[in-house]
């Protein structure tokens, strides 16, 4: 049976799933991969605004120290009271930004954007700068509540400036330090989103050499396993000596026949491809609806006898023989069909050769023996009579002699028209050889059988004075009753049958010898 499709399915199917579970653990991975990147720069740019935020708050708070300080000498130099009052104010207000800022860079503060969550480094360095923070704080309230008194406001602004230096030193760490871990976060995302850009890289390189590549090796192994299947099945259909179709599983449509089909078909491929089978079979006719359901169910079908009607709309007998095939992963029907019509002819014509007799188109010998065997059982069983009628040409010989054997060819011949044209349908006329023939009259009786001889003789004699003949045409006739006492074969029946037509035929003869004798008077 041809096995068009590879015969490892189940391996191929086991790498094609491999495959896929490997594809959807790379994607799943590459997704989660552009997920947390994108996680990454949106944390990274969050914390990259708070610590630029944090960064300049810390800077204004050395502007801020600095303008508190001179807002106080400021306040030293007002000559008028409002001038004082609105330095006072300058200064509230500045002092009041400046604590809070203080407070929100250690501990944070919604309101600024400052999330207070500091370094040990930065905690320390707040604390190394606190009394002077502290310090200059109570000395800016009290320049701030002594503007009445000259000497209190100068001493109070004398130790804003004491304190200013070293909390602008410590402040400028303090900014230092943030703007650098600032910078040591922005580093860290940035190496974070390398790390992680490179790791999507090496997925998507262990994808291709994991993936794709046996996929697309596989795949061109599979296209050339095909090329392959396809090359050894046109090889197989144009040289196989017999009529070959390739027919879809589903639809039953022919999709490939090669030049022997054409010659069956009695046309071109075009003629038949893409139609279904059907449409050459004849539903009329029973065989072909059995082959086409043994083919639906899947059988397979060896030297099945179809009859196609062809393009030109000629019955063709033929041996069919079908097997289901996998073509392409797709079912189908590879049918090899051979033209048997000329053999069926010639079948037939041995087979009535076989049974009737050349020259006369009766029975047999041999034929007409078997038939009279089961004529004698029937006639036993069924107990009705059952009559033979023997019958030999008179004088043949002389009429081959003197005629030639073309003239008595026609005497055995008329003989046996008219032996056949006299019994009836069921009855058998057969020529046992020569000029013998013999009659098988079934459910007739010796008086009936000589009816029958009566008839035979009138009409030989009618034929005679229609087409006169310088002899005379006759036949000697013996009839016998098959009796199962008697007759336990054929042939004994046959041979009595003989006896009584010899027995008439020498009569005929001392009659005519008689006659001859006889001077006419
Ligand atoms: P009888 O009256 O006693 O029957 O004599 P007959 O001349 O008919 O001779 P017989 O029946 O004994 O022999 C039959 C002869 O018929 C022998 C043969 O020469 C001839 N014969 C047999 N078959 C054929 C045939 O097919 N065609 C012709 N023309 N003659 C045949
Ligand atoms: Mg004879």
């Amino acid at each position: 049976m041809l096995k068009v499709n590879s015969p490892d399915k189940d391996i191929v199917d086991f790498g094609a799933n491999r495959l896929r579970t490997r594809y959807i653990i790379a994607l799943m991975l590459l997704a989660t991969l552009i997920v947390v990147s994108q996680w990454v720069i949106q944390r990274s740019l969050a914390l990259q605004e708070h610590d630029s935020r944090v960064v300049n708050i810390a800077g204004r708070q050395r502007m801020l120290s600095q303008r508190i300080t001179k807002t106080g000498y400021y306040l030293l130099d007002a000559r008028t009271t409002e001038a004082r009052h609105d330095y006072q104010g300058q200064l509230r207000d500045a002092l009041n930004l400046w604590q809070r800022a203080h407070l929100g860079l250690q501990h944070g503060d919604d309101e600024l954007g400052l999330p207070g969550d500091n370094s040990p480094r930065i905690v320390a360095l707040f604390q190394s700068i606190e009394h002077e923070f502290q310090e200059m704080v109570a000395a800016g309230q009290e320049a701030s509540n002594a503007t009445a008194d000259p000497e209190r406001l100068t001493q109070a602004v004398g130790r804003l400036s004491d304190h200013e230096a070293a909390f602008l030193n410590g402040m400028d760490a303090i900014v230092f330090q943030y703007d650098s871990e600032a910078k040591q976060k922005v580093d860290n995302a940035r190496r974070l989103e390398f790390g992680l850009a490179a790791f999507t890289l090496l997925v998507l390189y262990l994808e291709a050499r994991f993936i794709f590549a046996p996929a697309v090796r596989r795949l061109r192994l599979e296209m050339r396993r095909h090329q392959q299947h396809e090359s050894d099945m046109e090889r197989l259909f144009s040289t196989s000596p017999t009529a070959m179709f390739l027919m879809d599983g589903t639809t039953l449509n022919i999709i490939r026949g090669n030049g022997k089909a054409e010659i069956l078909m009695g046309c071109s491929a075009t003629g038949f491809l893409g139609r279904p089978v059907t449409d050459f079979l004849d539903t009329k006719y029973e065989a072909n609806n059995s082959f086409m359901e043994k083919i639906r169910a899947g059988e397979v079908l060896n030297e099945y006898e179809i009859l196609l009607i062809n393009a030109r709309r000629h019955i063709v007998e033929a041996l069919a023989s079908c097997c289901r095939i996998n073509y392409s992963g797709q079912p189908a029907y590879v049918i090899g069909a051979t033209d048997i019509t000329e053999i069926k002819k010639a079948q037939q014509t041995l087979e009535y050769y076989a049974t009737f007799d050349e020259m006369t188109g009766l029975v047999n010998r041999r034929t007409g023996l078997l038939m009279l065997a089961t004529e004698l059982d029937r006639a036993k069983r069924d107990d009705l009579p059952l009559t033979v009628c023997f019958a030999d040409l008179d004088g043949l010989k002389a009429i081959n002699d003197q005629y030639g054997h073309h003239e008595g060819d026609w005497t055995i011949h008329t003989v046996a028209m008219v032996l056949s044209d006299s019994i009836r349908g069921g009855d058998v006329a057969l020529r046992l050889g020569g000029d013998e023939f013999l009659l098988i009259l079934h459910d007739c009786d010796e008086p009936q059988g000589k009816q029958l001889v009566e008839r035979v003789e009138q009409r030989l004699a009618r034929i005679v004075a229609e087409e006169p003949r310088p002899y005379r045409l006759s036949a000697s006739f013996g009839i016998a009753v098959y009796d199962p006492q008697r007759h336990q074969a054929p042939e004994d029946l046959i041979a009595d049958a003989d006896a009584r037509m010899y027995e008439a035929k020498h009569a005929k003869r001392m009659a005519a010898s008689r006659a001859w004798q006889t001077p006419a008077g």
